[in-house]
């Protein structure tokens, strides 16, 4: 059962974003609870996820553990350099790079991207229904 309690610290956001947007998908839950699950597994992605730290330094990326899409290891300098990086203060290719370069970063941009997308449809849910 380690394993499956690891992995739930870990990944809760995606857990739960899987989860929520069952329970709106089978009506066992409103779309008011979808639009709480996923904001929740959007900050995930954005400040917890466990990816590799994007910092790009004068021998290449750095690759230390980090948490979340914006922020970076536990380097000062690296700390806030993925949200630099994303809201465009480094240069074009750096932020392709970042985005599409390492599997790990893919997977909490779609995550960002599905829980933005169910929040969407959550709030169009809840205005015309
Ligand atoms: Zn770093």
């Amino acid at each position: 059962m380690g394993g499956i309690a690891e992995l739930l610290k870990k990944r809760w956001g995606v857990v739960l974003l899987v989860l929520g947007i069952l329970a709106w998908a089978t009506n066992v839950v409103g779309p008011a609870v979808l639009i709480v699950v996923a904001s929740l597994s959007v900050l995930y992605f954005l400040l917890s996820a466990p990816l590799r730290c994007i910092a790009m330094g004068r021998q290449g990326r750095c690759r230390n553990n980090a948490n979340g899409l914006l922020r970076g290891c536990w380097i000062r300098e690296h700390k806030w350099q993925g949200a630099k990086t994303l809201w465009g203060s480094g240069p074009e290719q750096d932020r392709n790079s970042v985005l599409a370069g390492d599997r790990q970063q893919r997977s909490a941009t779609l995550g960002v991207a599905t829980g933005v997308i169910s929040a969407l449809v959550a709030c169009a849910d809840f205005v015309f229904k």
